[in-house]
């Protein structure tokens, strides 16, 4: 093992990874020091991480009983480059470093500020269906319960949830961050303790793009748009729910717009594009956790007198609810496409547990890719991302994919709901959509810790599914190594238009 990452070293030019992060921390160049860093670092810059056993780009998977020599060789150099590529990071909910140094780890719900936080999303839903008892589930994220009795609390049920893609990237951080192998009473200790080590200003740009190896994340702050203090790291998305869904009247606050009607708020809208358009790098709805993303156009006229018994807040019946929701959509949508941003949708799996509305309605789900062709249809001229590969609907959305020009496919999330799925979905696509319309990686967090683990994850993932292609016959060896850098890295900065972007964030001053 010890061999195999100095030689990987020595081949990658003996980069250190302090003389890296120091060049990094450089604040006058910061991004352009970040991309380079990752450049610079390849396959062994974060040698503590990419080439550990849990990140899997280790020995015996090159020489592996039964391979030939070809296979061996093919696995090894697609291995190397997949470890060496950054990814670009195409979702996640991440709040700002200073926020989470603060406390809260993100804005809607406040939970103890210990170890604990990196199993509060999404493992926090694997502690629920296993059959943990609410009682005990909330005292695991209480700051009211000392951090080393939290074992405790979870012993009984640890075993059966630290396989699931959600277990996995929890211990693959453990394992990274803290040097704990098994989460266990014995070292329930020093995983705290790790935790209060590692979580200290800087800990996002050293997870992120020091030992995962993002150049930069996407992150969907909620409605409308963040200003973050770490612009060209969180890029961001504009939040479309609240602009059609309800819609959320306290979004015309910021705009000044006195709203009487619904051409006032298709200002508001307009204001939100106008000021923050060209730094957003998408526009994101997760819509479909209430509704089909079945959006019909329907007219001004049409939607007017609803919107006005909206704003005298009596109640709508679900057809007026519907068409509104419709209406106003489809003006965000057309928003989004006149300034060139892709708009990005939620499909597929629910997040979260949720006592007070239990709730998976697979039925609604597998209406999703029908709903998502309509979408397409309807405006050609708009670039539909769709989010989760709409797990576990997904070999619906690689004949989306496959058949109109404005459809593309996001794997954020989907690497830990499901890592053989996600592999399978990859190997799948690559040999029937076009490969410039498909995104890697997103890891979908609010913690910042397990993006990590989901990070090696979907390496070992993307990994497996070139290989296996490659062994299969389907892809030459050249022909899957070509893929890697536009599926990982490429793809993501066209789509996205990030060149521009951030030439633009790397001179606005917020937060
Ligand atoms: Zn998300």
């Amino acid at each position: 093992m010890l061999k195999i990452v100095q030689k990987l070293f020595k081949d990658f030019g003996g980069y250190s990874v302090r003389s890296c992060v120091m060049k990094k921390e450089k604040k006058d160049k910061k991004l352009i020091s970040r991309r380079s860093t990752l450049k610079g670092m390849g396959a062994i810059g974060a040698l503590g991480f990419l080439g550990s056993k849990t990140a899997g780009c280790n020995e015996e998977r090159f020489t592996g009983a039964g391979l030939t020599s070809d296979s061996r060789e093919a696995r090894k150099k697609i291995f190397q480059k997949v470890f060496e590529t950054a990814f670009i990071d195409t979702h996640e909910h991440l709040p700002d470093e200073g926020e989470r140094l603060n406390g809260n780890y993100c804005r809607y719900r406040k939970r103890a500020d210990d170890w604990s936080i990196i199993f509060a999303h999404y493992l926090d839903s694997d502690m629920r269906s296993v059959g943990m008892s609410k009682k005990d589930w909330k005292k695991f994220f209480s700051a009211k319960v000392e951090p080393s009795k939290k074992w405790e609390l979870i012993k009984t049920v640890w075993p059966f949830i630290k396989n699931t893609g959600y277990g996995q990237a929890v211990c693959i951080a453990m394992k990274e961050l803290y040097g704990v192998d098994e989460l266990s009473a014995k070292t329930v200790k020093k995983v705290q303790a790790g935790y209060e080590k590692v979580r200290r200003p800087g800990f996002y740009n050293r997870i992120l793009c020091d030992l995962a190896k993002i150049e930069s994340c996407q992150v969907n702050s909620g409605d409308g748009f963040r200003e973050t203090s770490m612009p060209t790291l969180l890029m961001q998305d504009i939040g479309i729910v609240g602009m059609f869904a309800g819609p959320e009247l306290r979004l015309g606050k910021p705009t000044g717009v006195k709203v009487a009607s619904l051409y006032d708020w298709h200002e508001v809208i307009d204001w939100w594009f106008n000021k923050y358009a060209k730094y957003a790098v998408a526009v994101k709805s997760q819509n479909a956790y209430s509704r089909n993303i079945d959006y019909e156009k329907v007219t001004t006229e049409e939607a007017e007198a609803i919107f006005e018994k909206r704003l005298r807040e009596q109640s709508l019946a679900a057809k007026e609810q519907k068409a509104l929701e419709d209406h106003l959509f489809w003006y965000a949508v057309n928003k989004a496409t006149e300034h060139g941003l892709p708009v990005k949708l939620h499909t597929g799996y629910y997040a979260i547990w949720d006592d007070k509305k239990p709730r998976m309605p697979l039925s609604r789900l597998a209406g999703n890719p029908g709903a998502a062709t309509d979408l397409c249809r309807m405006s050609p001229e708009t670039r539909f991302v769709f989010m989760h590969i709409c797990y576990p609907y997904y070999e619906a959305m690689i004949s989306i994919a496959k058949h109109y020009p404005n459809a593309y496919v996001d794997m954020c999330w989907a690497w830990i709901i499901n890592p053989v799925a996600a592999k399978d979905f990859l190997k799948k696509y690559l040999v029937t959509a076009p490969a410039n319309k498909i995104l890697t990686f997103g890891g979908d967090y609010s913690p910042v810790e397990p993006v990590l683990g989901h990070a090696a994850i979907a390496r070992r993932g993307i990994a497996l599914a070139l290989t296996e292609l490659v062994e299969e016959e389907w892809l030459s060896l050249d022909g899957a190594m070509e893929l890697i850098d536009p599926i990982m890295h490429g793809n993501a900065r066209s789509i996205f238009n990030l060149g521009e972007k951030e030439k633009l964030l790397s001179r606005v001053k917020w937060g």
